[in-house]
């Protein structure tokens, strides 16, 4: 398998340092808000690397952390008179629970900077210890960046060239204005923990790198994140673990394009932005994949609604198609003598296998993959288009399994279960009038029916009203049957 490494430029052979394991890391979101679409695709673009990799056979393990204290938390908690940790949880589960919504998996680690405190501070030690980071007298640790004589190996820059563009901050007592910091004095009112440098907290550049050493070992096989990261975080996370423990960080480096809108960055900053959450809730969380997987990983991805709103046709044909294979083969005659349109669909399965796999092996090329599902797509419409009556049981089942399989690496789920069509609303809807604490709309949908029955049972007739209305004003009716009632969109 070919990978691109960002620190050499070129793609290169994966040899992972203990055979058939796969040790990874991926940065995690700033917990102060609603995570947008940009940051997301950075996270869907290494949930199908980690998918991949395991599609392969290889036991991956994957981290990834919560920063959950930053300045950008702390502003956040000041303007709603809250404090740091509340803002840090409220975000830290909004995050979570839209990551399930858009199938991505959990890491297998999920370590918090407000818990590995200790390790950080144990790093720095090391670190000033061995010369390479000091304290200042207002309880600051800094990092010496002229002492690592490697410091740019990453980014591809100098320091003399770094120098030029660095700015001077008033009331600094760093030593040099390249140097970055590791341990930021506590300010009132600021969360804080004791350290031996005096009240403070960790700044960002340490916590990814105390916490790969702590969780998986370093070197990982893998290191990744948006492109975005590479300078300053990345080539700040490389030295810091270079010098205390004299070994790089990761092996192979991976960075994600951006996403931009009308070819800007998407940024809170900007405010050029959707959030994750406001997109799934008009539209299928495969759609959105499906879109984002179109585009190479490592390439640049211009959003838009109306491109969206075209991949919702794109995964219904995907469906549509699996749906017509398994309905045929329940409807076929048994199997007799293979025809030549039999056999052409099984050799097409066998192709877009190989194929898909072929693309995904160099560098991940989801679009090529893509493009190998939508051929089989092709065929087997043909297939079931021409074959008429005359059918094979084994041949269509094949080709529904294949493509199910194919577009399940990816996270795009096609088969008939996911194809309730009731919207995501109703989990608020849920959460707000029968108490369900879950993120699945049809769990939802059976939480508010019950709610209501148990309403109407006890004569609470404002309640019972009170939940059709909501489930009305979502497009959707009630119908009681004969086997209970359920929930529909109106037609
Ligand atoms: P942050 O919370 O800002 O540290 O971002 C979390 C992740 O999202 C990082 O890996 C960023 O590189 C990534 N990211 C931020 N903006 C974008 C964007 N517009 N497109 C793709 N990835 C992004
Ligand atoms: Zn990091």
């Amino acid at each position: 398998m070919l990978i691109y490494n960002s620190q050499m430029h070129r793609k290169q052979e994966l040899k992972t340092i203990e055979p058939g394991k796969v040790r990874m890391y991926v940065c995690g979101p700033t917990v102060y808000d609603q995570i947008h679409i940009g940051n997301a695709r950075t996270f869907l673009c290494f949930d199908v690397i980690r998918r991949y990799l395991t599609y392969k056979g290889y036991e991956v393990t994957f981290a990834q952390n919560l920063t959950d204290v930053d300045d950008k938390i702390i502003n956040r908690a000041n303007e709603q008179g809250r404090t740091a940790a509340e803002v840090a949880e409220e975000y830290s589960q909004a995050f979570i629970e839209q990551m399930h919504r858009f199938g991505i998996l959990d890491p297998d680690i999920r370590p918090r900077a407000t818990r590995e405190i200790a390790a950080m501070q144990e790093m720095i030690q090391g670190l000033i210890d061995q010369g390479y980071a000091y304290a200042v007298p207002s309880g600051d640790v800094y990092f010496s960046v002229r002492s690592d004589t490697s410091y740019g190996v990453l980014s591809g820059r100098n320091v003399d060239e770094l120098m030029s563009g660095a700015r001077v901050e008033e009331n600094d007592q760093k030593r040099d204005p390249l140097d970055f910091a590791l341990w930021k004095a506590a300010k009132p009112g600021e969360p804080s923990w004791p350290s031996p440098w005096g009240n403070g907290r960790p700044g960002w550049h340490t916590e990814c790198v105390a916490m790969i050493h702590r969780y998986l070992g370093v070197p990982i096989d893998i290191h990744g994140g948006g492109a975005d990261l590479i300078f300053p975080h990345h080539e700040n996370e490389t030295a810091q673990c270079m010098c205390n423990w004299h070994t790089a960080l990761a092996n192979c480096w991976m960075h994600t394009g951006m996403l931009t809108i009308d070819g800007e960055k998407m940024s809170k900053s900007l405010g050029n932005f959707y959030t994750l959450k406001e997109v799934l809730d008009k539209y299928p969380a495969d759609a959105l994949r499906l879109l984002m997987l179109q585009t190479h990983y490592r390439s640049p991805l211009d959003f838009s609604f109306e491109r969206l709103d075209g991949t919702v046709g794109t995964l219904e044909r995907l469906k549509t198609t699996v749906k017509n294979l398994r309905w045929a083969a329940k409807n076929a005659p048994e199997d007799g003598e293979l025809n030549d349109p039999d056999r052409a669909l099984t050799k097409a399965v066998k192709e877009a296998t190989a194929e898909f796999t072929a693309q995904m092996d160099d560098d991940f090329n989801t679009a090529g993959g893509l493009a190998a599902i939508f051929s089989l797509v092709t065929t087997a419409n043909t297939y079931l288009t021409e074959a008429g009556e005359d059918i094979s049981m084994a041949a269509t089942l094949r080709a529904a399994d294949a493509l199910e399989e194919l577009a399940g690496v990816l996270g795009i789920d096609l088969s008939e279960k996911d194809s309730s069509g009731l919207p995501h609303e109703l989990v608020d809807l849920a959460k707000e009038k029968a108490g369900y604490a879950g993120d699945d709309p049809e769990e939802a949908a059976q939480a508010l029916i019950d709610a209501r029955q148990e309403a109407r049972k006890a004569k609470d007739w404002g309640t019972a009203d009170a939940i059709r209305d909501g489930i009305t004003a979502l497009g959707l009716v009630l119908e009681d049957t004969a086997a209970g009632a359920r929930l529909r969109k109106k037609d």
